[in-house]
């Protein structure tokens, strides 16, 4: 048991959890990708797994490269 958080795996932020490990760099939020986060590399880039929830369909086409198309009636 950790004598600072109690806890374990550690909280974060605690003097004994280890420095989590940066396997990249969100190309939508620029954040830091740290190991156990979800993420998805498209084209080449790294992209957080919540980060493509977030997206819309439209930036989600010019990612992966597909289209949208107009469903017109008639
Ligand atoms: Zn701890
Ligand atoms: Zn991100």
């Amino acid at each position: 048991m950790c004598e600072y958080c109690h806890t374990y795996p550690h909280m974060p932020g605690c003097p004994n959890a280890p420095e989590p490990e940066v396997v990249g760099t969100c190309a939508w939020c620029e954040e830091d990708i740290i190991t156990g986060e979800a993420y998805a590399e498209i084209n080449g880039k790294m992209y957080h797994a919540d980060c493509i929830e977030d997206m819309s369909a439209g930036k989600l086409a010019e990612l992966f490269d597909f289209e949208i198309k107009e469903n017109a009636y008639g």
